[in-house]
């Protein structure tokens, strides 16, 4: 039979201290303390917090509007349907919660995945088109990436911000998983079961589904990013400081980067044609 957990504590840093001793190998694993608070009075105050019109506009950039309501979510404080009634009454016009509600959405139907595939979500779900197979990814994590050590200045922050926060903003997931991925070559389970040791609001459906939509096994084709768009969307707070600046794994057109990452695949011959229809379009409307 299972233990009682004691529920009564004066303040958070007497319940922190008692967890600390009841779970002792997983303040072994990882011992910093999330900032974010639990139970329903925080999850409701976050909830009065939530802006969806500016989050439609906002959400990839890391100062957005997002919500940080993942947590709650995760432990069933909070329910979809409350949320999504929520985000509808804080608009006038319901297209301005369109966004929002359709992230919700996205939540909804991993779970219903993981209800369907149950263990297989440890699986690849379809093959890679990457140009490689399975078998070329290494099945586990180096050490530089997990203590921090990369000497890129945007990655061992993003290592920091997971280890110490337990919270990453979205945009900054898909980066972190595409570079273990994708420029280390790292198989995806290796990353996703390393983001479950530290995510507060770790879920093996939303988070192997999405490192394997990030890999190409749950989608058409792999994520890949360059320097420019981590600059745009993170404000430039990790390129300002970083020591490789200019000469980063990361520099160069979407095109020079696939060309790199996917020798073997038509990725970037199909960027440069996306880029050069793009342009023509520019010129046309003068
Ligand atoms: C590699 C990777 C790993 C991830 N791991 C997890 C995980 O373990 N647990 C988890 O809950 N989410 C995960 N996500 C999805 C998403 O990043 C988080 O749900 C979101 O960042 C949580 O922050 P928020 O509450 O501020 O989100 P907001 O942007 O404010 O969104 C509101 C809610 O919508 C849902 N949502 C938003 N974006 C997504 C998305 N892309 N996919 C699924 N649901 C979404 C979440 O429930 C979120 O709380 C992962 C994404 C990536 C790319």
């Amino acid at each position: 039979m299972s233990k009682n957990l004691r529920r009564d504590f004066t303040n958070r840093d007497e319940m922190v201290s008692y967890l600390r001793q009841e779970f002792v190998q997983a303040d072994l694993l990882d011992s910093n303390v999330s900032a974010t608070p639990g139970g329903r009075k925080a999850a409701e105050a976050q909830l009065n917090t939530i802006y969806p019109k500016k989050y439609a506009k906002t959400r990839n950039y890391i100062d957005g509007a997002v919500t940080r309501l993942s947590p709650y979510i995760r432990h069933g404080v909070l329910n979809l349907a409350e949320i999504r009634d929520k985000a509808l009454d804080t608009v006038d016009n319901p297209d301005d919660a369109e966004k929002f509600v359709q992230e919700l959405a996205y939540r909804e139907y991993f779970q219903q995945v993981y209800t369907t595939i149950g263990d297989d979500i440890w699986e690849s779900q379809e093959d890679w088109k990457t140009g490689y197979n399975e078998n070329d990814y290494a099945l586990e994590l180096p050490d530089d990436i997990r203590n921090g050590q990369t000497g890129l200045a945007c990655v061992d922050g993003w290592r920091n911000e997971l280890v110490e926060t337990g919270y990453l903003h979205n945009h900054v997931r898909m980066y972190f998983a595409g570079y273990i991925v994708h420029w280390r070559r790292i198989h995806w389970k290796a990353g996703a079961s390393w983001f479950l040791e530290h995510l507060i609001d770790g879920d093996p459906a939303s988070n192997n589904l999405s490192w394997q939509w990030v890999a190409s096994t749950f989608s058409h084709k792999p994520y890949y990013f360059n320097r420019e768009n981590i600059e745009r969307f993170t404000n430039g707070v990790y390129c300002k400081g970083c020591p490789l600046y200019g000469d980063c794994d990361f520099e160069g057109s979407y095109d020079e980067v696939a060309e790199d990452l996917f020798p073997n695949t038509n990725i970037a011959e199909e960027q440069r044609q996306n880029t050069q229809r793009r342009n023509r379009n520019r010129s046309r409307k003068g």
